[in-house]
């Protein structure tokens, strides 16, 4: 399967292995990989293997790959340790969610207890 890629996405190029990352899980659907700027003790992103901008960019046809994503958050969740005290899971849309990188990735924080709601 030919896969859509974007050559200018860092995300992408994490994927493709053209830029170095600390890959926790990967497979035919999504990646898994350090945050660079960890916020929390397990700070992994998620990311499709295929370049969708963010969750505006969805459509029918990504479902898969989006439960793909999830079941891979918790795959890492419970590799890392954190699944039986809890996990955070979070998608960032748009300036005000603070969303930097414009390929779809899922946050998965944990390691602590943290607060509610979000700043
Ligand atoms: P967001 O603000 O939701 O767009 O999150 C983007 C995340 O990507 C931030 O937490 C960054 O620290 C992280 N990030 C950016 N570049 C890299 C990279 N090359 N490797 C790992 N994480 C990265």
């Amino acid at each position: 399967m030919t896969l859509n890629r974007d050559p200018e996405c860092i995300f992408c190029k994490i994927v493709g292995g053209q830029v170095p990352a600390a890959i926790v899980v990967q497979n035919e659907l999504v990646t898994a990989f350090r945050d660079v700027n960890p916020q929390m003790p397990l700070h992994v992103l998620v990311v499709p293997n295929q370049h969708i901008a963010n969750t505006e960019a969805l459509e029918p046809e990504h479902d898969g790959v989006v439960g793909a994503m999830v079941r891979c958050a918790r795959e890492v969740a419970r590799q890392e340790g954190v699944a039986v005290r809890g996990y955070r899971l979070v998608f960032n849309t748009g300036p005000d969610a603070n969303n930097t990188v414009p390929h779809l990735h899922l946050h998965v924080l944990g390691g602590r207890s943290m607060s509610w709601p979000p700043g």
